[in-house]
């Protein structure tokens, strides 16, 4: 097992890709802390999966885009000890053409998906630094990098969290903690199901490899970039699209 004894806190776990890094991250032996607003459907397949490695699962209820998470935070740092791992999965969408746009759907989607890594990582980067260790993982997007018309807010959310995660790699670096992002493509989550049959077919003709993603085949992707076998990577941006960007 890849993380035996060490601890993990996923923001969004409660379901889609979140639930998926979740319930890797403990069949590789780590014991995980999962922060949402609510807890999700699938909490039972967490507890079995934890159980059949002899990890632990925990639910915290929180909104990271406020700053009463760096309570929760603390709550969890007081509980587990060390913080191995944090993944900053937690995001929304809040579609439109610009000039359709309402300022407080710029607002959410930006605090949802980026300010929340800074106050994550505001409490969370503090302790890794001190234990001279520590892995980060941003869930950014492809439309970080590429753009999409009708999301000018949630890809400058994730184009933002690119930049984030080179500056932060670079701040912490000499302290022994990583900090990468991961950008998938087009995956199956509540996130994309509004897409409808049409525009999802024509989505399809320009993924190179023909097909939409699976959740899992983004959490396989953070547990790289997790572990050790990842020991000499930070600052990079790992695009997971089935080639959508080449
Ligand atoms: P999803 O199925 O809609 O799940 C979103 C998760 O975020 C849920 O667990 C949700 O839990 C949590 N969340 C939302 N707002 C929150 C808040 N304010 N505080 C705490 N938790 C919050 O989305 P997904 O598709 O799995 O997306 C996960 C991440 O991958 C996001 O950052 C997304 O932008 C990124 N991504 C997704 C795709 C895709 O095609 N699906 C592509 C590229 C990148 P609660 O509702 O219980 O709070």
């Amino acid at each position: 097992m890849l993380f035996k004894g060490k601890n993990a806190i996923v923001t969004g776990g409660s379901r889609g890709i979140g639930l998926k890094i979740v319930k890797a991250l403990l069949t590789e032996g780590a014991n995980v802390y999962y922060i949402s607003r609510t807890k999700g459907e699938k909490h039972g397949e967490l507890e079995k999966a934890a159980s059949a490695s002899g990890a632990s699962v925990y639910w915290k209820q929180g909104d990271v885009s406020k700053e009463s998470v760096a309570e929760v935070l603390a709550d969890i740092v007081k509980e587990a000890g060390q913080i191995d791992i944090l993944i900053n999965n937690a995001g929304i969408t809040r579609d439109g053409l610009i000039f359709r746009m309402k300022t407080e759907d710029w607002d959410s989607v930006l605090s949802v998906n980026l300010k929340s890594a800074f106050l994550t990582c505001r409490e969370i980067s503090r302790v890794m630094i001190k234990q001279r260790s520590g892995v980060i993982v941003n869930i950014s997007s492809v439309v970080g990098i590429i753009g999409n018309a009708g999301q000018t807010n949630y890809s400058a959310s994730k184009a933002g969290l690119i930049g984030f995660t080179k500056s932060l790699a670079r701040e912490v670096a000499s302290r022994g903690v990583r900090v990468n992002a991961v950008a998938p493509g087009f995956v199956e989550t509540d996130m994309t199901k509004k897409l409808g049959e049409k525009a999802r077919e024509a989505l399809k003709t320009q993924i190179p490899l023909g097909r939409t993603a699976q959740p899992e085949e983004i959490a396989s992707v953070v547990v790289f970039l997790a572990s050790d076998r990842a020991s000499y990577i930070t600052g990079q941006v790992l695009v997971v699209d089935g080639g959508m960007a080449i």
